[in-house]
């Protein structure tokens, strides 16, 4: 694959990629190495929860342990 052009993010810099995913060629500094996808990508990636990340929202279920007054 021969890349020719500037990357389509920055439009500054050469692009040394192609997103893995949309083909959008980007340079090194917008080009996710972990996934091989460009910045938007990973990012879109990143954003759409599919349920895998659970946070702990406060549910009252602090540790403060069954000694609560007690000193
Ligand atoms: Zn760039
Ligand atoms: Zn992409």
């Amino acid at each position: 694959m021969s890349l020719s052009g500037l990357c389509q993010v920055c439009e500054s810099t050469t692009a040394e990629h192609a997103c893995d995913q949309c083909g959008t060629q980007v340079c090194e500094e917008h080009f996710d190495r972990t996934q091989g996808v460009c910045v938007r990508c990973a990012s879109v990636r990143d954003e759409g929860g599919v349920g895998e990340r659970e946070k702990p929202s406060g549910t009252g279920h602090d540790d403060t342990g069954p000694g609560t007054g007690m000193r």
